[in-house]
Parts: structure tokens; C-alpha cells; sequence
């Protein structure tokens, strides 16, 4: 028996703009862009925001120069799912083929999605010319209601309700379903409606969560865009089996998107916020969801117990004692007699615990990056990052 398996991924997923803090870093900063693989291998792009460049670096790394071929869809033509387009490698090798498909916007005609892309790359805002982008391209000019079969896949698009026009797509390939419904602000009652009808049955419904219910109601009326309880009400009146929380705003820290995610999994435990690098498969067994690495800090090997507590999927808490084989570090500020220099290397070993033996010892290379007179006189204090010094050939489990 074929194993039917469609892969999405999240490349961006920050709406309006990119952000870099770092308290935005743990769903990411990169504006919106999926990937999308049908189970025969046909690629689907959704939108070009910046977090195109990363999935253009890794097709290349990935192709070794064989055909690219992919099919874009793009919803609109606002900053943050376009921008990467000019930052996407694979557009400037000609060997690559692209099929886009977007909307006729009446500030432009026809054409709009080409036009859109000529402008992006004129002087003086690009130092490359558009004909420099050698890969073929083919533009399509689709409106709301539109059906079309790609390689055995179906794609349906529906007007959503945001300044200057948005579609939403459904994608529905033999892995299972996917609607990308971002940028849409409820309550036109015929958009409304059109969106329930799109996201019917759906495995997964990725929707604009950009604001909270209560800014959506007060000062964010007007702008565009939704919350993650419209997201709960769409996934409920349209019995879709999983809601992914999208297009966060460049203001929202972590934390204000956990807090959301976590209000949204009271009313509908099935939702998950959009992070970049989380993967969703799809097939007759069911959706996977799978999150990059997020741990970018210099791990040590090490045995400490822990007790542990939090909830399990099936919603009871737990207390265990657990093992904690790694820890990943960022730094520490130390207080020292020694005068170390700003920008000069120092080695930082910690006992971890009284058994002396190397498994309890965290042995670190740092920078100094902050150098005070220190609380008491007789000692400086000093700021280390640390630096990677692990050996490659260490398996990371
Ligand atoms: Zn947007
Ligand atoms: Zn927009």
C-alpha cells in the first residue's frame, strides 16, 4: 500500500514585519512563507515574505543544480509576503521553473502579481536588474472562487476581508487538507461565510491570529486582521482538525504568543502556534507536528537529577524525577580578581556537582563582553558569552 504523506513547513510566520529581538525569537521573526511538498513531490510555496531566503538557501544547498520547479500562491501584495522575493537564489538560475498565482489588484491591472515583481527589483531599490532573475516564470491571474487541479492536487481560493484585497487558499492533496486563511479581519458576513465553506473538514487551518480578542474589538478594529479566538470559532464551525495560529504580531514577545496559543487550547485543544522551522505531516495516519531545534546555545554532557513537574497530553499534571543529560548555555557573569580584556578569550570550568568526575564538570570557552569594577573591591566583574567549542564528532541526542 502507497504511504500518502503531504509536508508542510513554516518558514515564516510574523506578520507586518520582520523582527530580530530576541524575545520574538523562540516563534521567529521572518515574515510569512510556507513550503508546502504533495505526496507525489510537487512543490507549493505559500507566500514570499522574508522567510523565503531561508528555503531558496536550502533547495540550493539541497539540488546540487537539477530543476527546481515550484508553484507559488501568493495572497496579496502588502511587504511581508513579498519581500523575500528578491532574496529567493533559485529565481536567478535558469534552469528553475515557477508557476506564481495571484489576484488582479485594481491598483495595478493586469499583470499585477508581475508588475509587483518588476517593481521590487527596479533602480534605484535593488541593485539587480529583473532580468538577472533567469528562472522561468509563469504568471497566473486567479479570483475568489477559483478551482484548479495541479499534479493531482486541488487548489480553491476564497476572498478574504483585508485592506486591498487577500485570498485564501485550500490545498487539498492526496496526504490530506490545508487552508492558509492569513490577513483577514471577520465580520463581512459573505467572507465569513466563504471561509467557513473553504476551511470544511480541513486537517489544518492556519489563521491570522495577529491580535488578542480584545485589541481586534478596541484599537486594532479596521486593520486587517483577526484573533486566535475568530481562529476557535472558524475551526469549530468548520470541524477542521487541527488550528495553527499565524502571522503574529511584530510587537507580540514569546510570551504573548504563549498566551495566546495557551487560551486558544482551553477552547480548542487541537491549535498550535505557528513557529518557524515547525513541520506538519499529513497522511491516512493522521497529522504530525514536529518543531525545529530551538536550543542554539553550546551544550555540555552532563548527569544532574531533576524532579520535574507539568501536564501530560491527556491534560493530568506529574511530578517525576528525571536525569538531565544536557544543558545548553549561553553565558555567565563571573566576579574574579583578574583584570581579563574586553574581546579576549577565557576558559570557564564548573564543577556541577561534588562527585568530581568528567560527567559532573562544564568545561567552556567564552568571550569577555562586559567588564564592571564589581561589587566588592577586590574583585572585577565579568560578562562571558560562550563560544562553541564541542567536538563535531559528538552525536547530539
Ligand atoms: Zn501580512
Ligand atoms: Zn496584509
Amino acid at each position: 500500500m502507497t504511504h500518502h504523506v503531504a509536508k508542510l513547513v513554516f518558514w515564516g510566520v510574523r506578520g507586518s514585519t520582520p523582527t530580530q529581538e530576541r524575545d520574538t525569537w523562540r516563534y521567529g521573526g521572518n515574515t510569512p512563507c510556507l513550503e508546502l511538498t504533495a505526496p507525489d513531490g510537487t512543490h507549493f510555496i505559500l507566500d514570499c515574505g522574508t522567510g523565503l531566503r531561508m528555503l531558496g538557501n536550502r533547495w540550493t544547498r539541497a539540488n546540487g543544480g537539477n530543476t527546481i520547479e515550484a508553484h507559488i500562491l501568493v495572497t496579496h501584495y502588502h511587504w511581508d509576503h513579498i519581500q523575500g522575493i528578491p532574496f529567493f537564489n533559485p529565481f536567478f538560475q535558469s534552469q528553475n521553473r515557477f508557476h506564481f498565482y495571484s489576484f488582479q489588484s485594481k491598483y495595478l491591472g493586469p499583470n499585477s502579481l508581475r508588475q509587483v515583481l518588476e517593481a521590487q527589483l527596479a533602480s534605484p531599490y535593488f541593485p539587480v536588474d529583473v532580468n538577472m532573475m533567469t528562472a522561468g516564470r509563469e504568471f497566473h491571474e486567479i479570483t475568489g472562487g477559483d478551482k484548479w487541479v495541479v499534479n493531482g492536487t486541488q487548489i480553491t481560493c476564497a476572498w478574504l476581508n483585508h485592506p486591498q484585497g487577500c485570498l485564501g487558499y485550500r490545498i487539498d492533496t492526496t496526504g490530506g487538507s490545508v487552508v492558509y486563511a492569513t490577513d483577514n479581519e471577520p465580520g463581512v458576513p459573505e467572507n465569513d461565510l466563504n471561509l467557513r465553506q473553504l476551511a470544511q473538514g480541513a486537517d489544518v487551518l492556519i489563521y491570522d491570529a495577529q491580535y488578542s480578542p480584545e485589541q481586534l474589538a478596541s484599537e486594532r478594529k479596521g486593520w486587517g486582521h483577526s484573533s486566535w479566538l475568530e481562529g476557535v470559532k472558524i475551526a469549530r464551525d468548520a470541524k477542521v482538525r487541527n488550528l495553527v495560529l499565524f502571522h503574529h504580531d511584530p510587537d507580540s514577545l514569546d510570551k504573548v504568543v504563549d498566551g495566546f496559543l495557551s487560551a486558544a487550547r482551553q477552547e480548542f485543544p487541537a491549535t498550535w502556534a505557528a513557529t518557524e522551522g515547525m513541520s506538519i505531516t499529513m497522511s491516512e495516519r493522521g497529522v504530525n507536528v514536529e518543531m525545529r531545534e530551538t536550543r542554539s546555545g553550546q551544550r555540555r554532557r552532563l548527569r544532574f537529577t531533576a524532579i520535574v513537574t507539568g501536564q501530560s497530553e491527556d491534560g493530568k499534571k506529574f511530578e517525576e524525577r528525571a536525569t538531565v543529560r544536557d544543558i545548553s548555555l549561553q553565558g555567565a557573569y563571573l566576579c574574579l580578581k583578574s583584570r581579563p580584556k574586553l574581546q579576549s578569550e577565557v576558559r570557564v570550568v564548573i564543577e556541577a556537582a561534588a562527585d568530581p568526575t568528567a560527567s559532573s564538570m562544564l568545561s567552556l570557552r567564552g568571550t569577555v563582553v562586559h567588564f564592571d569594577a564589581g561589587r566588592e573591591k577586590t574583585q572585577n566583574g565579568v560578562g562571558v558569552v560562550f563560544i562553541d567549542d564541542t567536538d563535531p564528532a559528538r552525536p547530539h541526542d
